[in-house]
């Protein structure tokens, strides 16, 4: 996932994190960079043809990011539930943008849709020595699978 330039720019890097560490969800990657227009472009190719496509890139361009790449059992639907919808308007309370955005464009976080959209992000902004692999002692308190 990624704490967009308004999560960033706002102050909310700590709470952002500290809301999916707090759940469980484990971190395998973090870095703090800021993305070019190519990297823009290639992150978001699926939406190159929606009338909001350059107010994306500008937004996403304007300043820097931290991306994450969390591991844990069914993470990508955890963190999007964790999100909210994508207009804050319809994003429930409880989730990061329902409680702290108010507009699309500015709307804190991105996270991938799918286990493809996943890995095909992951190696856009990570290299393989980035990713860590490593035990954590509360798993067994944390990750139970029935
Ligand atoms: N977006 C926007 N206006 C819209 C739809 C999307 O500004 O009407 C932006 C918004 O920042 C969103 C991003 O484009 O997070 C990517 O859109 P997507 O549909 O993939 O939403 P997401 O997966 O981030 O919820
Ligand atoms: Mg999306």
């Amino acid at each position: 996932m990624l704490i967009k330039p308004s999560g960033v720019q706002r102050g909310l890097v700590g709470h952002i994190l500290s809301r999916f560490e707090s759940r469980g969800l484990k971190i395998v990657g973090l870095k703090m960079m800021q993305i070019d227009e190519a990297l823009a472009r290639e992150h978001y190719r699926d939406h190159v043809d929606k009338h909001f496509f350059d107010m994306l890139l500008q937004r996403i361009t304007k300043s820097h990011v931290v991306a994450i790449v969390f591991e844990g059992s069914n993470v990508i639907q955890n963190v999007r539930t964790m999100m909210g919808a994508t207009n804050p308007s319809q994003a429930g309370p409880g989730t990061i943008r329902g409680d702290l955005a108010n507009s699309a464009s500015l709307n804190l976080v991105h996270g991938s849709d799918s286990p493809e959209s996943a890995a095909r992000e992951i190696a856009l902004f990570f290299a393989d020595t980035e990713l860590h692999n490593y035990e954590r002692a509360l798993d067994e308190w944390l990750v139970l699978e029935e």
